[in-house]
C-alpha cells in the first residue's frame, strides 16, 4: 500500500481492513513550535528504511515538558505541521491531541491509536536521539513500550550510542531500532531564535510555514521577517 491514504471519521488513516496483510504506521509526537526540516526528513527517512505506510504528525496539546515557556497556541501548531505535511501523500498531521484537554502524555495517545486499530496494525513511535532517552522517564513508559515500537533517529549533537546504553539498562523491554538521518542539525528552538533576531528561516522550514509564522507573527516577528 502506498500514499493518499483515505480518512476515517476520527480523521486517522483508515489502515487494517485487509486482515492477512500487516500495516506500519509511524506517529512522530512533538511540540512542533514551529514544525522543521528536521522533522520532515526524519520522518521520511523513517517511511523509507521501515517501510511505513503513513506517518500521523501529532503536535502535543499541552505538552508535558514545555511548560516553563510560553508555547505556541495549538491550533496555530497543528496549522503549520498541516501545511509543512500536505504535499506528501505518506504524511498526515493529527489533531488527536491538539483537541485533547489538559497535560498530553504519550501513552494515552498511543493507547487510543491502540485501541482504535486492529492487531495487524503495527505503531511506530518516532523519536530523535534527544527524546529517546528520555522516554524511560516518561510517564507510563511501561505502556509506551508494550503499545509501540519505538524509532529512534539519530539527531546532531546527540550521541545514539547513549541513547542504545540507556535503553538496553532499562528494566522496561523496549522494542526499539535506530536509524540514521542524513545530519540536519536543526531545531525549533533555533529557529525561533532567528526569527527574534529578523533572520530568514528560508530552507529551514517549508515556505508555507514561514508565510504563516509572518502572516501570525509568530515568535515575536514583524512584518519586516525576512523571507
Ligand atoms: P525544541 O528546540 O523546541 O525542543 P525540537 O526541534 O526538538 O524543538 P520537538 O517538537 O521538541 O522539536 O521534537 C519533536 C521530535 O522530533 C523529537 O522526538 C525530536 O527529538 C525530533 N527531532 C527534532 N529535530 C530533529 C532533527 N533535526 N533530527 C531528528 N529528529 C529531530
Ligand atoms: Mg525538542
Amino acid at each position: 500500500m502506498s500514499g493518499n491514504v483515505p480518512l476515517d471519521e476520527l480523521g486517522l488513516p483508515d489502515l487494517g481492513s485487509d486482515p492477512t496483510h500487516v500495516y506500519r504506521m509511524g506517529v512522530m509526537g512533538g511540540t512542533f513550535d514551529p514544525i522543521h526540516n528536521g522533522h520532515l526528513v526524519a520522518a521520511q527517512q523513517a517511511v523509507g528504511d521501515l517501510g511505513l505506510d503513513v506517518v500521523l504528525f501529532m503536535p502535543a496539546g499541552r505538552p508535558a515538558f514545555k511548560q516553563d515557556r510560553q508555547v505556541t497556541r495549538g491550533e496555530d501548531r497543528y496549522a503549520m505541521t498541516l501545511l509543512a505535511t500536505s504535499d506528501n501523500p505518506m504524511f498526515l498531521a493529527s489533531r488527536l491531541e491538539v483537541d485533547r484537554e489538559g497535560i498530553t502524555y504519550t501513552a494515552d495517545t498511543l493507547q487510543t491509536l491502540r485501541d482504535h486499530y486492529p492487531d495487524n496494525v503495527e505503531i511506530y513511535f518516532i523519536t530523535g536521539a534527544d527524546a529517546i532517552i528520555d522516554i524511560v522517564t516518561w510517564h507510563d513508559a511501561e505502556r509506551i513500550a508494550r503499545l509501540a515500537k519505538l524509532v529512534g533517529a539519530t539527531r546532531p549533537g546527540y550521541d545514539l550510542g547513549r541513547a542504545e546504553r540507556v535503553l538496553d539498562s532499562s528494566p522496561i523491554d523496549f522494542d526499539v531500532r535506530y536509524l540514521e538521518v542524513p545530519a540536519l542539525a536543526i531545531s525549533s528552538s533555533y529557529l525561533r531564535r532567528r526569527v527574534e533576531r529578523g533572520q530568514s528561516l528560508r530552507y529551514l522550514t517549508p515556505d508555507s510555514v514561514i508565510g504563516f509564522v509572518r502572516k501570525h507573527h509568530l515568535y515575536g516577528s514583524g512584518d519586516e521577517i525576512v523571507a
